[in-house]
């Protein structure tokens, strides 16, 4: 017992800040993709044939990416030598409705829509109840790493609870399964008003790799209004926690 605390104390103080610096993010990480302009049909071509999730269209010939759909597996970026599509390490992609997650080569629409104003209604905390609905569980592992001391998310404020009466918010990942729909509208139901839905990877955004299985729904905006969503498979931590802070606008 002395050795563990000996050792503890030796550790120091392991919590990083938030925002992270520059070299938080491993190398392979891939965030918010950036469309180059004046892209060639060939280019658009190949990136549009090889996304496994159909999540980049090209109508017109200007393409559209929809990170709600997307893996971020790369492969586009691969496919076009990066002429079309290329991945920068930004992590900050959530948003508070679903259109907004649609990119094209046009500069970022900005959100005017402030949506409920959370940090009104909730004060300084915010209780959080989690559904697996269906999902691999790589999400819910992103999730569950920020409760250890790295990210310590209750230092924000923010806690998972483990009985929907007790939460202001409601975080699902998967695409919501037909076996799961039912738990889930209970576990909302059983949530007193008002109270948020954050839908949390591509498989709880637009149903992901799932998308129009005949044992799955298209995501949770198909079964519950959701106030956020928050894009990856499975997003980063760091992706998650800004999301979850955004919306209680306590950090910019
Ligand atoms: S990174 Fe996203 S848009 Fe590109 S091919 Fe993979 S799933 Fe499709």
């Amino acid at each position: 017992m002395i050795r563990t605390l000996y050792a503890r104390s030796k550790q120091g103080y392991r919590t990083m800040p938030f925002p992270p610096g520059n070299d938080t993010l491993p190398e392979r990480f891939l965030g918010m993709p950036f469309i180059a302009d004046g892209i060639s049909g060939e280019d658009i071509r190949e990136c549009v044939s090889v996304c496994p999730t159909g999540a980049i269209d090209a109508p017109g010939g200007n393409i559209s990416l929809d990170l709600g759909k997307c893996i971020f597996c790369g492969a586009c970026d691969k496919a076009c030598a990066g002429k079309a599509v290329t991945f920068t390490r930004e992590y900050r992609l959530a948003s508070r409705k679903r259109d907004g997650l649609v990119l094209s080569n046009e500069p970022a629409r900005e959100e005017k829509d402030p949506g409920k104003n959370i940090k009104h209604i909730f004060g300084r905390s915010l209780k959080l109840r989690q559904v697996s609905a269906g999902g691999c569980n790589a999400c819910e592992a992103d999730i569950n790493v920020l409760n250890t001391p790295g990210f310590d998310l209750a230092r924000f404020g923010i806690q998972f609870v483990a009985s929907p009466r007790h939460a202001d918010g409601l975080v699902v990942t998967g695409p919501v399964t037909n076996n799961m729909r039912s738990a889930l509208e209970k576990t909302y139901n059983a949530m007193a008003s008002p109270k948020l839905v954050i839908a949390v990877g591509a498989c709880a955004i637009s149903g992901g790799p799932y998308i129009d299985s005949a044992e799955a729904n298209n995501g949770v905006d198909t079964v519950l209004p959701v106030d956020l969503y928050i894009p990856g498979c499975p997003p980063h931590p760091l992706t998650i926690l800004h999301g979850l802070t955004s919306i209680m606008e306590r950090l910019k």
